[in-house]
């Protein structure tokens, strides 16, 4: 069984979604996991927060701007009876839902989760009536009676292989393509919820993994994964062949193209990623695998939103202990730490997450002074054996020169450099890093593919 996830752009118009039609259909069984209308989401994050500051006037105007994108979309998507009625029937169904929720007494978090979930739903059922009206088999699979997140927001495998397994051994005459949405998912609580944003990639290879299918395809709107930022550097390429460490690594610190955790399921259960082109179907993309490569440097990805955190006290000083302390604040606090270097009297280390700085900060402010920088980005250097070739790190440094650097981590792994800049260098930073790391002709670092 094969996963396709297919992105926001890839379903973001009726002409786009016709395509998608047509990119699946070799008769093969497959998941088809789809993400919303690209823009979408962010419409309806936006209407979640005006219904929670009860700006009710607003909310209604951008529902009913929504509901009009979704008339025109039905009426090109599906053009004839009945399947065009059966598309504005969902559509309203679902409109009108989300209108009573201007009205509520107690708007709560969990209405505002169900209303992201929507896009999803909206885009899946639209589409599988699509693949009824060019006659193709398919079934609609909800990713709510599959999807679980436990009381951490932790993907629930167990649970998504059990119930996966038994909604695909139910009888389906005719189902050939099973489609479903990405994102969405239920909690701890039962509640509808999601995987963060960007998190279709995360459905698919969760489902990949879950029924450990022989390949998980993500198709976006670029050719793969490039060696940089595409959004802020020019001249990046992509790279035909990355390995799980690698992927893992630049999701997580930054490369859009996947969301920040969705290659674990897949290498925990050695599914092989495949990113592909909707635009380009038949340029070969990116391979993810366990495959490592031989090329010195891979990719440079960067990651914004860094919140930096300094200790500094005496009594660091020749003391042990003293680090698993400052640890243990952040255990309690379940904010992982991504970046750390330390001196004799200080240590710095870097979060991604504020939702508890507060309460860190209180927490260590027992054991020594605690200054904050907000609004810094971790820089990404991924690649292999990194610290064998004395090369890098001189490259590294040069193409920094005019950039005050916060914070080195070096050694951590063969893979990987990380730095911290102010959030304002980085674009900076990242170009002058691809100009010294990838088209710098008197290196051997920069060799690609
Ligand atoms: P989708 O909606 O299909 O999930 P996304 O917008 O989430 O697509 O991800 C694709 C985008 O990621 C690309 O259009 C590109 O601008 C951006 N991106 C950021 N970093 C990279 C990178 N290193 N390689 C490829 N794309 C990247
Ligand atoms: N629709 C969601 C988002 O925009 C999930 C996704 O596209 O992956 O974040
Ligand atoms: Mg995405």
């Amino acid at each position: 069984m094969q996963i396709l996830k297919f992105g926001g752009t890839s379903v973001g118009s009726p002409e786009r979604m016709r395509r998608v039609g047509e990119l699946i259909d070799d008769g093969l069984p497959k998941i088809v996991v789809l993400s919303a209308v690209s823009g979408t989401t962010n419409k309806l994050v936006e209407l979640g927060e005006l219904i929670r500051k009860q700006q009710i006037e607003a909310a209604s105007i951008k529902l009913a701007a929504l509901r009009e994108e979704y008339r025109v979309f039905v009426n090109e998507l599906l053009p004839t009876e009945p399947f065009q009625d059966r598309g504005h029937a969902v559509v309203r169904g679902i409109f009108d839902e989300m209108e009573q929720l201007l009205w509520v007494n107690r708007f709560e978090s969990s209405h505002e989760k169900w209303i992201l979930a929507q896009g999803e739903v909206i885009s899946t059922n639209l589409f599988q009536i699509y693949m009824e009206l060019i006659e193709r088999p398919s079934v609609l699979l909800s990713a709510l009676d599959f999807m679980r997140i436990d009381e951490h927001g932790e993907p629930d495998l167990e649970w998504i292989q059990r119930r996966l397994e038994l909604l695909l051994s139910q009888q389906h005459p005719l189902a050939t393509y099973f489609i479903t949405q990405g994102y969405i998912c239920r909690n701890a609580a039962d509640e509808v919820d999601n995987l963060q944003r960007g998190g279709s990639d995360y459905s698919a290879t969760l489902i990949g993994a879950a029924i450990r299918a022989e390949e998980i395809q993500i198709w976006t709107d670029i050719d793969g994964i490039h060696n940089n930022d595409p959004r802020i550097v020019e001249n990046t390429w992509p790279i035909r062949q990355v390995s799980y460490r690698e992927a893992a690594e630049l999701a997580y610190f930054g490369a859009k193209i996947l969301h920040p955790t969705c290659v674990i399921p897949a290498e925990d259960r050695q599914v092989p990623i495949v990113l592909k082109n909707t635009f380009e179907p038949k340029s070969p993309g990116t391979l993810i695998s366990n495959a490592s490569s031989n090329r010195t440097i891979t990719a440079i990805a960067a990651k914004d939103g860094i919140t930096a955190i300094k200790i500094q006290s005496g009594r660091m000083l020749h003391a042990y202990g003293f680090l698993r302390r400052v640890f243990e604040v952040f255990e309690q606090f379940r904010t992982p730490i991504d970046m750390i270097t330390t001196s004799e009297v200080s240590v710095s280390l870097t979060i991604d997450s504020d939702k508890h700085l507060p309460e860190i900060i209180r927490s260590l402010e027992l054991f020594g002074d605690v200054s904050v920088d907000k609004n810094q980005s971790i820089i990404c250097i991924v690649g292999d054996a990194l610290s064998a070739h004395t090369e890098v790190t001189k490259h590294i440094f040069s193409a920094l020169e005019s950039i005050p650097l916060r914070m080195v981590s070096y050694g951590g792994s063969n893979n990987n450099i990380s730095i911290l800049v102010n959030q304002d260098a980085k674009n900076a930073a990242l170009r002058s890093l691809h100009k010294h790391l990838f088209q710098n002709t008197n290196t051997t670092l920069s060799v690609n593919f």
